[in-house]
């Protein structure tokens, strides 16, 4: 259903833009951000992921020079997931745009976002039609979508991206629930099925490296396989269950005598009792993993533009510095 009283384009957009080590990105992607959708009620948070480059300086610069922006400064490099959590939750305008600062996503689709949004979606992804990135990545990304979609039947919006549209009050509900695994694409179809992906052009970077490395992007993959799908820790249960059979069928074999060598029968009994052993080691590492374990907030601020809870500032929790080394 069109629903244009509720459209990003009458009623305000935050865009929120994740940056870690993007000095030379900053002013580009601002400059085409302000051409595309200028003429928007428009906020526009920087969210520095603990940069060493000089990124935070020229993000002041911006803001003071327009009070369209605001910015948040994480007190160490937290990952792509916590800086856009943290704009998320700070957004003051009703609809949030996700844009990354490389430019690789032109600003000029989100028009194409906020159609889509018109059609009575709470959040639209974009997917990258033409994607501009190393074929290893590509092949990863198809990897992963056929893992998780296919084998563990996990519902995440197909190709979708982090280029996205998404009320304002569903994204902070996202960031709130404070999720072990807190996988935004994952969890957005947990809330509401009034979600779409849209085609959106793509663009090689241009300047700085991409910060995302195959460690993170394969970790992050494991976070969703175990947290969103119990087939993973069923298969383990169900092979060590099937083990412990065999391993008994075995003992009982070589006790009367059907096996002769008691050699080759006790190797083997070793066998699975060390398979058995691992199992389910990996089925209580999943299960702890699942449920999630005593850990530091998902980010801390430095320093921001904007007031933010004394709980997200560093100095406002004490004692996560006493438990430091
Ligand atoms: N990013 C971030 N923290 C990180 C890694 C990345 O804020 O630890 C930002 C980065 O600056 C960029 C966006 O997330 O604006 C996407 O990162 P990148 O372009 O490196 O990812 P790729 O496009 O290669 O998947
Ligand atoms: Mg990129």
């Amino acid at each position: 259903m069109t629903d244009a009283t509720e459209s990003p384009a009458r009623i305000g957009l935050t865009v929120v833009i994740p940056c870690y080590n993007e000095v030379d990105n900053i002013e580009p992607s601002y400059r085409e951000i302000l051409a595309e959708l200028g003429t928007l009620d428009l906020e526009i948070i920087y969210v520095d992921d603990g940069s060493v480059d000089g990124t935070l300086e020229v993000i002041r610069h911006l803001a003071e020079s327009d009070s369209r922006v605001q910015f948040i400064s994480f007190t160490r490099n937290f990952g792509f997931e916590a800086a856009f959590s943290a704009g998320y939750r700070y957004a003051s305008r009703p609809w949030i745009l996700h844009i990354d600062a490389d430019q690789q996503f032109p600003a000029a689709e989100a028009r194409v976002l906020i159609e889509a949004a018109e059609r009575g979606n709470d959040a639209v992804f974009g997917v990258r039609t033409n994607r501009q990135d190393p074929l290893l990545r590509r092949w990863g990304t198809a990897a992963f979508h056929f893992i998780g979609r296919r084998l563990l039947r996990i519902e995440i919006p197909e190709g979708a991206t982090a280029f996205r549209l998404v009320r304002s009050d569903l994204a902070r509900e996202i960031v709130d629930l404070r999720l072990p695994t807190p996988y935004f694409l994952a969890t957005v179809p947990r809330l509401t099925s009034r979600y779409t992906t849209v085609p959106v052009r793509h663009r090689p970077r241009a300047r700085g490296e991409s910060k995302v490395g195959f460690g993170f992007l394969s970790a992050h993959a494991v976070e969703l396989f175990v947290g969103f799908s119990r087939r993973l820790t069923t298969a383990a249960s169900f092979t060590t269950l099937l083990s412990g059979l065999l391993a008994l069928l075995l003992a009982m074999a070589s006790v009367v005598g059907l096996l002769g060598g008691h050699a080759a029968a006790a190797a083997l009994l070793l066998l699975l009792t060390v398979v058995l052993f691992t199992l389910s080691l990996t089925v209580r590492h999943l299960v702890v993993l699942g449920a999630g374990q005593a850990r530091p907030r998902q980010f801390y601020i430095r320093e921001s533009s904007l007031p933010v809870r004394d709980a997200d500032r560093l100095c406002g929790t004490p004692r996560f510095l006493g438990a430091r080394p």
